[in-house]
């Protein structure tokens, strides 16, 4: 599946390629921060798929955290596209972010429950998990 998107302002573009390895939305207290407050809807896109096309993104490390994920975000409307965890040769892409999101069809697997809020929905039929699933 090929698949374009990029940030609301236009300036920062990107392609990924390749079968996505997991469809998730994730619970966590850091996205409910990125997406403003609901689950983050991402897939995991093979890494030598991915490329920039269009445009230079910024990237933050939390420098408090051990094994802290990389964000990267546009510099001039500030939308935060992908995501890299280190180790992991795989691109986390925000499905918010795709030209088409539909791409998405729907989540696998629910992960890191354990901080989800009240108002967060899970699909029925869609395993939760605490945390990460075992092996990941
Ligand atoms: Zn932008
Ligand atoms: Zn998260």
């Amino acid at each position: 599946m090929a698949m374009t998107g990029g940030c609301y302002c236009g300036a920062v573009r990107y392609a990924a390629e390749g079968a996505p390895m997991l469809k998730a939305q994730c619970h966590c207290r850091a996205c409910q921060h990125v997406t403003g407050g609901a689950p983050n809807y991402f897939m995991l896109m093979p890494g030598q798929g991915f490329k920039w096309t269009q445009g230079e993104p910024k990237s933050f490390t939390k420098p408090d955290k051990e094994n802290a994920v990389t964000r990267y975000f546009c510099p001039t409307c500030g939308t935060h596209m992908t995501t890299q965890r280190p180790g992991l040769d795989a691109v986390i892409l925000k499905v918010g972010t795709l030209d088409e999101p539909a791409q998405f069809g729907a989540p696998m697997i629910a992960i890191f429950t354990e901080e989800e809020q009240a108002f967060h929905l899970v699909p029925q039929g869609v395993p939760k998990f605490d945390k990460l699933p075992p092996g990941r």
